[in-house]
């Protein structure tokens, strides 16, 4: 039985936790945020705003207060495969207005998202509040959330987006399937000195890396076969330098302060879906319903197209005092086919470049075609723009403003 009583609780306030937040408070529906972290400024965790999101700020009428938060804006991607420069991607050829990836750090993203849910009556986050499970009423469906420090909150409705190793997706059984991935990756970041974003990727037989230019340090990642980790340690970490310098010489002059392994956080890359997105009282959004490969940075991006999709279906119905329950399918029948079509690129891209070139015999001796041709043909630069920075099944914002 569906029940009216209590907020919409949401679970994790990363991303998808907070826009679903603020967007259900902004319909005027009651919603609390639980967040187990005091504040956002955490290990890094991606800095790729893509157009897709910014141009849903601008449809809320809030891009300039975003875009007055630090960032850089990157208009080409490009990388370096087997010591050559190809310009892959052209955001300028985009058809909206956001014609560049929006470099900015994610706390700072969410802070901006948290600022301007604060405003709102209806919108209540709890920091320092860790979910432990949920509770069931007579009938099964869900109908709270029980917190860490005993605590039990009652909830109309529950939205999992506790990021990809849920505890509510666990606690609810909704079934998961993995995909697989064939690597890990090192985050580490090195100093550098201010200057033009140089953001890039190098691609050579068994090493890859991206760089992220982040104006006074670099962002690295550096890739190697899944489960290889303390192999890549036990070389040490005076041999992991000098493999960054030879790989991307603009690291060079800063990699020294890499000191202590320590500041080389492991990333344990998982492509997973959830096959139910939801049980009634409860569905999960963003990485607790599909864990992204880091291939391509979409993974806050289809977070947030899946909180828009989410008060987009349930928040009219929500704010009336309706039972969500049987419109929560449409949200998984929305969001699953951009979550299908990006991981199979993904997936594609693990078996047919990542994994074949990470594999002791890789041979690389000059770019793939595809890429001599993205590079020779500037117009075809639009096509990878086009999947990264807008993504599959855009969403628009539809859910209602209250006065
Ligand atoms: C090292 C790294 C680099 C990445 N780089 C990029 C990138 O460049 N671009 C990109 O788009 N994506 C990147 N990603 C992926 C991106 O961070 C995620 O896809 C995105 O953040 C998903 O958003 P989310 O809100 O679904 O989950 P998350 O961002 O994981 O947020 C979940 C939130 O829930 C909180 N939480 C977890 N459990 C509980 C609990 N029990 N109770 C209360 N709160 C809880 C967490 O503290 C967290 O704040 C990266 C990820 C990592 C780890």
């Amino acid at each position: 039985m569906a029940q009216n009583a209590g907020k919409v609780v949401v679970v994790g306030g990363g991303p998808a936790g907070m826009m679903a937040g603020f967007l259900l408070a902004r319909a005027g529906v009651e919603t609390v945020v639980l967040e187990k972290h005091g504040d956002f400024l955490r290990d890094f965790r991606g800095d790729t705003v893509h157009p897709s999101t910014l141009e849903l700020f601008r449809e809320l009428g809030l891009i300039d207060g975003l875009l007055a938060r630090p960032h850089d804006a990157v208009s080409t991607l490009s990388g370096r495969v087997a010591g050559k420069v190809v310009r892959i991607a052209d955001f300028a050829r985009l058809p909206v207005q956001s014609k560049f990836i929006a470099l900015m750090p994610q706390w700072d993203f969410l802070d901006f998202v948290a600022d301007e849910a604060r405003k709102l009556p209806a919108f209540f986050l709890r920091l320092g509040a860790e979910a432990r499970g949920v509770t069931f009423d007579p009938a099964g469906r869900v109908d709270g959330v029980t917190l860490a420090d005993g605590a039990h909150i009652p909830a109309r409705l529950v939205i999992a987006a506790d990021g990809r190793r849920s505890v509510m997706r666990g606690a609810a059984a909704l079934p998961l399937q993995d995909l697989g991935a064939p690597m890990d990756v090192f985050w580490f970041r090195v100093p550098k000195q201010p200057g033009d974003n140089r953001t890039t990727g190098v691609f050579e037989a068994g090493r890859i890396m991206a760089i992220i230019d982040r104006g006074d340090y670099w962002q690295a990642a550096y890739v190697f076969p899944k489960g290889e980790a303390e192999a890549v340690r036990r070389r040490g970490l005076p041999a992991f330098r000098e493999e960054i310098a030879r790989l991307a010489p603009e690291l060079a002059p800063g990699i020294a302060d890499v000191q202590d392994w320590d500041q080389v956080k492991l990333l344990t890359v998982s492509l997973d879906r959830l096959t139910r997105w939801h049980c009634p009282g409860m569905l999960a959004i963003g990485d607790a319903a599909h864990a992204m490969s880091p291939i391509g940075g979409v993974g806050i991006n289809l977070a947030v197209q899946d909180a828009v999709a989410t008060a987009n279906i349930l928040a009219a119905t929500l704010a009336a005092g309706g039972d969500p329950d049987p419109l929560l399918a449409q949200v998984q029948q929305r969001r699953m086919f951009p979550t299908r079509v990006i991981q199979r690129i993904q997936k594609m891209a693990h078996d047919n470049i990542i994994g074949a070139l990470l594999r002791p015999e890789a041979r690389l001796e000059r770019p793939q075609l595809a890429l001599r041709l993205l590079d020779r043909y500037p117009l075809l630069q639009g096509i990878p723009a086009r999947v990264l920075g807008l993504g599959v099944r855009r969403e628009h914002i539809r859910s209602p403003e209250v006065g």
